[in-house]
């Protein structure tokens, strides 16, 4: 019998034609967790730390990281939760680490960068994740830009046990550079809101510059597909991360560059589910390339729905 779409909406990710495609949700707060199970996610790709060090003068203790760590298992048993490590600095300013009096911020010290002046940090977070770890827990690196960086973070997750040690792709050096990236690390994400503010020198925190961010731009669909396709000759898991992730025709597409998952903001994740239980892959192939052969984003995004008529 014939599935509709419908029967789609809940349950793991999968196009017309049965290809896997994990489904997860992004969560900033205990409190998303809840949303993301009632959303039928299929574990959390990217769990933002940042709350637990907002807002206050000391860091987190022990005690109440590995809490916060234990919850998010719990949630998904079975499933995958990927906790990026701390994404300080830049548009996530942190009150107990002062921050550097920097003309820009953004290209200055900030995620991962800046655990190189403050490594206790790093190993406070990596201590408790891994006092907590368990077979579905992988731990990301924000703000990796080259292999260095990567080699670092990975020798420290090791150091400590934990298993599956990613890296997160959001700046075009590591994107350009993905497999010398991938060659230390178990696997990776795309992070495309960062991705968008440093392939375009367009902040992402002014709205003046929001035709540059929209997630069709085929400058920035060339770098996932290049990043993409390195995850596939590597033959490690790349999945994205960013808001990009939450369009269901943009979704087909990355489907159709060969990523592993993608995850996103609760709410989206019925729409995205129903999208690409509609196309089979060989429709989101043909919808990535009719868009990465246009010029413009508007261009891109109507190339791309040309393609994906169960869209419509
Ligand atoms: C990104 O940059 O796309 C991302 C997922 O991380 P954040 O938005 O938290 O910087
Ligand atoms: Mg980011």
């Amino acid at each position: 019998t014939r599935r509709t779409a419908l029967s789609f909406a809940k349950g793991p990710g999968r196009t017309a034609d049965g290809q896997r495609m994990l489904l997860l949700a992004n969560v900033g707060s205990p409190a998303d967790l809840e949303a993301a199970v009632a959303a039928e996610a299929e574990g959390v790709g990217l769990y933002r730390t940042e709350f637990l060090y907002l807002d206050r003068t000391a860091p987190p203790s022990q005690e109440e990281q590995r809490r916060a760590y234990r919850q998010a298992l719990r949630a998904f048993p079975g499933g995958r939760v990927v906790v990026r490590t701390l994404d300080g600095g830049a548009d996530k300013p942190l009150a107990f680490l002062p921050a550097p009096a920097e003309p820009n911020p953004a290209l200055g010290l900030r995620g991962l960068r800046l655990y190189r002046a403050h490594p206790e940090v790093m190993a406070a977070q990596l201590d408790a994740l891994a006092a907590v770890a368990e077979d579905g827990l992988q731990v990301l690196a924000p703000m990796v830009t080259t292999a260095q960086d990567a080699a670092w973070f990975v020798r420290a997750c090791r150091e400590r046990g934990l298993r599956s040690a990613g890296v997160m792709i959001e700046v075009p050096a590591a994107a350009l550079r993905a497999r010398d990236l991938l060659a230390q690390a178990d696997f990776a994400s795309i992070g495309t809101n960062d991705m968008s503010q440093y392939a375009f020198a367009a902040d992402r925190q002014l709205g003046v510059m929001s035709p540059l961010h929209d997630p069709w731009q085929p400058a920035l669909l060339d770098l996932v597909a290049m990043t993409a396709e390195a995850g596939v000759r590597s033959g490690k898991p790349i999945g994205v991360c960013g808001e990009a992730a939450a369009d269901p025709a943009l979704a087909c597409v990355l489907t159709g560059l060969g990523l592993c998952s993608l995850s996103m903001a609760p709410a989206a994740l019925p729409a995205v589910r129903a999208g690409l239980a509609a196309h089979t892959v060989e429709q989101c192939r043909t919808a990535a390339e009719a868009a990465r052969a246009q010029p413009t984003a508007a261009d891109a995004r109507a190339a791309a729905r040309a393609h994906l008529p169960g869209l419509a």
